[in-house]
């Protein structure tokens, strides 16, 4: 099937009482069972959750994996892949990586013997060179926040393979349709399903996809073991949200290209950072790799003081954290998402004091380009 019939139809079967063709939710904790050991395949709701099951079709289907499991949000995604490493072995994860995913790294799974490495993962030699014998994954996002920065997925796979270690690819921004990690050769992907699979800036969560069965399994046994499970309801909005992935996808990237093409030939705009660009790093591997390049863009402004003047004159996209909602939202990475990293490091990292970025939306382009526009007419 093609993949906006997939969004529509997979997991997305009729329900078998009535006949509904939106899945219920099956809000309920625990099943009645027929007799000792006898059940219709449900026995308690943090187990099997047949709403939940539904969205974990799908997204796996979407992303050509074996299987998928989802969980209370994108951290608890990733949460979930990490226990896939052992005391005593090695991370490799990219140095531009979600800041919540380097918390969790470095505040927590370091304390129980797990040691990391956080490289350039745009520079092959690089990742090369920090493999270690007991390097067991390797955590990529492509494109990175707020630079948008690319890594080879396929090339890094070959990298990690030969090294004994599997990959994770955290796909949040791309989504499956404009890139499918697992057959680039990733081994899992995790998104924070908040964001542009749900679409709607309603509901938190996160799922993990797996190549192999055999890590499927795994990943269901964490699921039910740890409990972070996605509610029935939160499961169903974003089982909604995917059935517009591929029409909302299409408008994101359309909105996105003017957007970046506008604000580069925009004379109070010093760079742009958007992977369709020619003049961004890695436009060359963005074109191979992925099928668009999303409505993601970062963009310089000079310093802290034209960046919030900036965003203070803005009517239509609203100043927030998050992405991939139809609303266009924008923010300032120094000050939010970043803001935890020490300030030599965003520097070195491209985290300037005047950098902004942008979630396009699906609102008509024109506006935004208007809004944007008497935004920066004012600096
Ligand atoms: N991965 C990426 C790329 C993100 O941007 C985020 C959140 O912004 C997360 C993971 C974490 O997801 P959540 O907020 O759903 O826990």
């Amino acid at each position: 099937m093609g993949f906006s019939t997939d969004c529509v139809h997979a997991g997305n079967a009729p329900d078998p009482t009535t006949g509904a063709v939106s899945v219920p939710i099956y809000q309920t904790s625990t099943y009645v069972q027929e007799g000792l050991g006898k059940n219709k395949g449900y026995e308690y709701a943090r187990t099997q959750n047949p709403t939940r099951q539904a969205l974990e079709e799908n997204v796996a289907v979407l992303e050509r994996g074996t299987g998928a499991r989802a969980f209370a949000s994108g951290m608890a995604a990733i949460t979930a892949v990490s226990t896939f490493v052992k005391a005593g072995e090695h991370v490799v994860c990219s140095n531009m990586t979600y800041g919540g995913t380097y918390r969790y790294y470095v505040k927590i799974l370091a304390r129980y013997g797990v040691d990391f490495s956080f490289v350039d993962t745009s520079d092959l030699e690089t990742v090369r060179r920090a493999m270690k014998p007991n390097t067991r994954l390797v955590h990529l996002e492509s494109p990175t926040n707020p630079t948008m920065q690319i890594s080879d997925i396929a090339a890094l796979s070959e990298i990690a393979h030969r090294g004994g270690a599997i990959v994770v690819v955290d796909n949040t921004f791309a989504s499956p349709y404009f890139q499918r990690p697992l057959t680039l050769g990733a081994d899992l992907v995790v998104h924070s399903t908040t964001k542009f699979l749900n679409g709607h800036s309603d509901s938190v969560g996160g799922i993990a996809v797996a190549r192999t069965a055999e890590h499927v399994e795994w990943l269901s046994f964490v699921q039910n073991s740890s409990g972070a499970i996605l509610s029935p309801h939160d499961s169903w909005l974003v089982l909604r949200g995917i059935k517009t992935l591929a029409v909302r996808m299409e408008r994101h990237e359309f909105n996105g290209r003017a957007i970046a093409a506008h604000l580069a030939g925009h004379p109070k705009v010093q760079k742009v950072n958007y992977p369709g660009l020619p003049d961004h790093p890695q436009h060359a591997l963005a074109r191979r790799q992925m099928t668009g390049f999303g409505a993601l863009i970062s963009f310089e402004l000079g310093s802290y003081e034209k960046a919030a003047a900036f965003l203070a004159k803005l009517h239509l996209c609203f100043l927030g954290e998050s992405l991939g909602g139809v609303e266009t939202l924008i923010s300032h990475p120094a000050t939010m998402t970043h803001a935890s990293i020490p300030e030599q490091e965003r520097d070195r990292l491209g985290v300037t004091p005047g950098l902004v970025r942008i979630s396009v939306g699906i609102e008509d382009v024109e506006d935004l380009i208007s809004d944007l526009d008497a935004a920066l007419q004012t600096l």
